[in-house]
């Protein structure tokens, strides 16, 4: 079971993640940003005043964080963010040593620290055999059910497992759906023949 900790313990390692934002006209803005620390289950990045990202931060302050490692883990992450100004900016340059080729000496003080501080995420490998999959949440998030569910209807016709990418659907009464194994790829959901699975997202 991965702990949101070491899901972002991940995205520490990776570093160069990808960020998205809501930009001013409501359509989605994607930038590299390096996840600078990571302690007790919040995440910290940091922008400068003056650009377009600190902006849309302040305005809407939710953002998706996504990487993917050399061992094919991914990491989603989505949630609320906060502006907690200077605090940590002398303890992220010790941390990540290059930020003083690119802010030196004093001209750091243009840098604010965000903290990602609640949400929910997912962990994704799709180099395991079948696949894994699994959701966590931090801060105090509540998680939402995601994918796909076989409900009382089924009918035990087996026309789902055997039409399954990954094998994860186990024989039972009803049918169930191994979440963890789970592509949500809705094929099964596609084939029912009495419509005995739901879309839970
Ligand atoms: S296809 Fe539908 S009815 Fe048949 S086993 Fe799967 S869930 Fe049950
Ligand atoms: S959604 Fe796709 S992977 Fe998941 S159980 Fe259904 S067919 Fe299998």
């Amino acid at each position: 079971m991965k702990t949101a900790e070491e899901c972002f313990k991940i995205l520490r390692e990776i570093r160069d993640t990808s960020m998205a934002t809501v930009g001013k006209d409501g359509t989605p803005r994607v930038r590299i940003i390096d996840t600078m620390l990571v302690e007790a289950e919040k995440l910290y990045f940091l922008t400068a005043r003056g650009k377009e990202f600190y902006r849309e931060l302040m305005a809407n302050r939710t953002v998706a964080i996504t990487g993917l490692n050399t061992q094919w883990e991914t990491i989603r992450v989505w949630g609320k963010v906060k502006n907690v100004g200077q605090d940590l900016l002398d303890r992220i340059f010790e941390e990540n040593p290059s930020m003083n080729a690119v802010y030196p000496g004093k001209t750091r003080d243009i840098l604010e620290v965000f903290c990602l501080y609640q949400g929910e995420g997912e962990y994704f490998c799709l180099a395991s055999e079948p696949i894994e999959r699994e959701s966590f949440c931090f801060g105090g998030a509540m998680s939402k059910k995601k994918g796909f569910q076989i409900t009382e209807e089924c009918i035990g016709c087996g026309t789902c497992q055997s039409g399954c990418p990954q094998n994860a659907i186990e024989e039972g009464s009803p049918f169930i759906i191994i979440q963890n194994h789970c592509l949500h790829c809705g094929r099964c959901f596609e084939h029912c023949p009495v419509q005995a699975i739901i879309a839970q997202s």
